[in-house]
């Protein structure tokens, strides 16, 4: 016997009902995004280290433990992307999309890297659909953004309850990492090894730990809503008046910092009660492209994680009809051409590649779902027509193929 394979742990395959509702989801995700007249953008799997690093934040979980790094063979630091923000973010610099509009709305579709035990709805190797949109300040993009998710959401009948929270920005935040910081020192009894490491380096981060005790210690942590600038309020009082009048539902959770480090103001996360956890997430990162060194240039975006939303859609209904075609006798040569006839008028057709009797060849036609048994003997083939047999009522009529 020879040696068998089994793909890594974390990495798996997606075929027969999860890939149905894999392109279900995805088609469903694309749809809405050309109606929101996105522009489709495809960028590399792989990037410098460096471009996720800077970006994402080294303090972070995806940076510190999750990314699959490997040197190539001039010995320079690659990544397999573990989200695509930073990859597009690169891309609009260095294409200099900037230079050609004053605003840009693209999205991407892949597979994302992460090193994480991997358990229900989370993979070495997931998928994510995320948005970007590059140049808008204005709370309205914001709005506009969330009422996409929403529709995301209803489209594909999911129930998540839509959190949203401000961040403020470099005016704001400074005085808030302080009055957090002086927080956590004084529960820093209660935090686990991790966050007693980073609460100096980078405070919030507490706030998004998911170990119990943590989650409890920072319940009564100082809130970045009351820490907010004039200009971030106002933002932040405009995107929840927005969303009112476009009657997307919200509920405002003042813990909710992210597990990235590049955002300001406005994040949200659209979180399913049946799994516990987030299926969609973004934000504003109105400094990232300058940090990349591209002009100043405000953006926003999310991505939805695929695999989480596999787990919440229905198995969609085949939305065609299938014809089965069965030769029986010497009849191959216009059997096959009434398949052909059948797939030029855009029918779905399978053939039937093997010989057997009519109750074998019909019991073949019920396992595979077929519609309709389209049977050609000698007589069909002398009279130029077919026997077409409805599968569900068992009714059957001699038709001319190009009539069917
Ligand atoms: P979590 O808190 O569940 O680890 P996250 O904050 O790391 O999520 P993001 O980086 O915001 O996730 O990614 C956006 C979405 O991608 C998530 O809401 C989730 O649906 C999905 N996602 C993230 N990591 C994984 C994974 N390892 N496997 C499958 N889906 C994932
Ligand atoms: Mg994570």
């Amino acid at each position: 016997m020879g040696e068998t394979f089994q793909a890594p742990r974390g990495f798996h395959d997606i075929l027969g009902s999860d890939l149905k509702k894999f392109r279900k989801i995805t088609s469903t995700v694309r749809d809405l995004l050309r109606r929101y007249n996105f522009e489709e953008i495809i960028t590399p799997v792989v990037e410098f280290a460096k471009v996720f690093e800077r970006s994402i934040g080294e303090a972070t979980d995806i940076v510190g433990k999750e990314m699959f790094v490997f040197p190539d063979r001039k010995g320079r630091l690659l990544a397999l992307r573990p989200e695509g923000t930073a990859g597009v973010v690169r891309a609009y610099i260095q294409n200099k999309l900037y230079a050609l509009r004053p605003y840009h709305k693209l999205f991407y579709e892949g597979p994302m890297f992460r090193y994480e035990r991997p358990q229900t709805g989370r993979y070495r190797q997931f998928h994510q659909i995320g948005a970007e949109v590059f140049g808008i300040a204005d709370p309205h993009a914001d709005a506009e953004l969330l009422k996409l998710v929403s529709d995301i959401l209803s489209e594909l009948n999911i129930e998540a309850v839509l959190e949203i929270n401000s961040l403020g920005c470099k005016v704001c935040r400074p005085a808030y990492r302080e009055a957090l910081l002086e927080f956590l020192q004084g529960v820093a009894p209660n935090l686990c090894k991790d966050c007693i490491d980073r609460k100096e380096r980078n405070p919030l981060r507490v706030l998004d730990c998911k170990v119990q005790t943590c989650q409890e210690a920072v319940r009564e942590a100082p809130k970045m809503v009351d820490f907010l600038c004039d200009d971030c309020r106002k933002h932040y009082e405009k995107l929840k008046e927005y969303l009112k009048a476009l009657e997307v539902p919200f509920r405002e959770n003042y813990n909710l910092v992210r597990g990235l480090d590049y955002y300001t103001r406005t994040v949200f996360e659209a979180v399913s009660p049946k799994l516990g956890s987030a299926i969609i997430a973004g934000g504003r990162y109105d400094y990232l492209v300058e940090e990349f060194g591209g002009p100043p240039t405000p953006a926003l975006g999310f991505a939805v994680g695929v695999e989480r939303l596999m787990l919440l859609v229905e198995e969609p209904q085949r939305d065609y009809e299938l014809f089965f075609v069965i030769p029986f006798g010497e009849v191959h040569a216009y059997a096959l051409k009434v398949a052909d006839t059948l797939r030029k008028k855009g029918k779905v057709v399978e053939f039937s590649y093997r010989r057997g009797g009519l109750k074998k060849q019909l019991e073949f036609a019920d396992k595979i779902r077929a519609d309709y048994a389209v049977i050609i003997g000698e007589d069909e083939l002398k009279e130029g027509v077919v026997t077409l047999k409805d599968m569900r009522t068992g009714e059957q009529k001699k038709v001319k193929p190009e009539e069917i």
